[in-house]
């Protein structure tokens, strides 16, 4: 087991355990924020044929070129409809946003730019060719427009539709189970006695898991005995791909999900050079990986953007700018001086703003570990190097949260 790695080692040894990733076939009303699979190709051509991007008439330019031109109308192109009538020299032929350009026809006139009496089209503005949307200037036949490891947008669902899929293959959601570990852990809305507090890391663990294409499984909390905790980390190890513990990983007589790791478990690191969020605890449990996160609020949630998250990216093979996300990389201004960390990167809640040509960054909370509401009062976390304190006007490396 190593100690003490920097978070590009924790990433790299937590992508080195065995991952097998599943996949399923979901039809397109399933599909929305799901990762694609596989690439995905056209099956038609977008448009499929010459088609006006407007309402008004197909016409041949050359008899529009003086304003007051008067054509002979001699049907409808409508959208869905058989094909229209031909156009020829002197004539005009109504058609529809979407409907096929008749042949002869080599542009459009606007309706608004037209008046219609008697069988009679006076043109009194441009004929233009790119108001006709031609054939395959979208997409072509068998061009590939989704990528594999893309999360599908709304916008994704679409163009899927557009070239014929009424369903696609995808990445099996990773079920990760989300388990919370301490005697002083009430669930929220129950009664609190002397000592006690509510739990609530799984709830933002498991809201992150999906966010980030996961199937969360929450389970119910597990206090501080090592018998409970191994029968629940072996029905999770059962049932999940993976499992995301939350306290009991620091140097205290009751952090038990690092004893038991330890003794039972192949841990492969333990403690990460990162605050806040320093003593995680990552490896497999009988074969399944296991991020034995800290308990603290703020380090549970900062560890898991820092380092699950990157992790599920990677056993999903997500598209790097197109896969699932939780932060953007960003340069920032910083409003106020933040203070670094001796010998780890820095994760301090910043808000984050456009300003000027670029970004600014504020704080405006207590910056506690244990202040959850510092990572909603704010929308971005520094990433100070090791060692770094920042000054008001400095520019530095932010995480942009989503
Ligand atoms: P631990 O890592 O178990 O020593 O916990 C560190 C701190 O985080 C303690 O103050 C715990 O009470 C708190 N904590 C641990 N687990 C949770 C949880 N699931 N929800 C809220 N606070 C927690
Ligand atoms: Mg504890």
């Amino acid at each position: 087991m190593e100690t003490g790695v920097t978070l590009e080692r924790g990433i790299e040894l937590a992508c080195s355990a065995p991952f097998t990733r599943h996949t399923e076939k979901v039809s397109l009303d399933e599909a929305a924020d799901r990762v694609l699979a596989a690439h995905l190709a056209s099956k038609v051509d977008d448009p499929r044929f010459d088609n006006s991007a407007m309402d008004g008439w197909a016409v041949r330019a050359e008899d529009c070129l003086q304003d007051g031109a008067e054509l002979r109308m001699i049907g409808t192109s409508q959208a869905g409809a058989n094909a229209p009538p031909p156009v020829a020299s002197g004539e005009a032929c109504r058609i529809m946003t979407g409907a096929p350009m008749p042949e002869g026809a080599d542009a459009i006139v606007m309706i608004e730019d037209s008046e219609e009496t008697d069988g009679l089209v006076r043109i009194s503005g441009p004929a233009r060719p790119n108001y006709i949307r031609r054939r395959g200037e979208n997409l072509i036949l068998d061009q590939i427009a989704l990528h594999a490891g893309t999360q599908m947008s709304p916008a994704a669902v679409s163009l899927a539709a557009t070239m014929g899929h009424d369903e696609i293959e995808v990445v099996a959601r990773p079920r990760i189970a989300v388990i919370s570990t301490g005697d002083e852990l009430v669930p929220p809305g129950q009664e609190l006695s002397e000592g006690e507090i509510h739990e609530s890391n799984s709830y933002g663990l498991a809201s992150l898991v999906e966010r980030m294409g996961g199937e969360a499984v929450r389970f119910d909390i597990i206090h501080d005995t090592i018998e409970g905790l191994r029968d629940a980390l072996d029905s999770a190890a059962n049932d999940c791909d993976a499992l995301v513990t939350s306290g009991g990983v620091s140097m205290g007589q009751w952090d038990l999900v690092r004893k038991l790791m330890e003794e039972e478990g192949t841990p492969l690191f333990w403690r990460l050079r990162l605050s806040p969020g320093g003593p995680p605890i990552f490896g497999t449990w009988k074969g399944t990986p296991l991020f034995g996160l800290p308990g603290n609020p703020v380090s549970s949630h900062v560890v898991f953007i820092a380092l699950v998250a990157p992790w599920m990216s990677h056993c999903m093979e997500a598209h790097p700018e197109l896969g699932p996300k939780l932060a953007e990389k960003v340069k920032v201004k910083l409003v106020d001086s933040v203070r670094g960390a001796r010998g780890k990167l820095c994760m301090r809640r910043i808000m984050i703003k456009p300003a000027g040509d670029g970004l600014s960054a504020s704080v405006h909370t207590h910056q506690g570990s244990g202040n959850i509401h510092s990572m909603v009062a704010h929308n971005g976390l520094t990433l100070l190097p090791p060692d770094t304190d920042a000054e008001a006007g400095d520019t530095i490396d932010a995480l942009w949260l989503r």
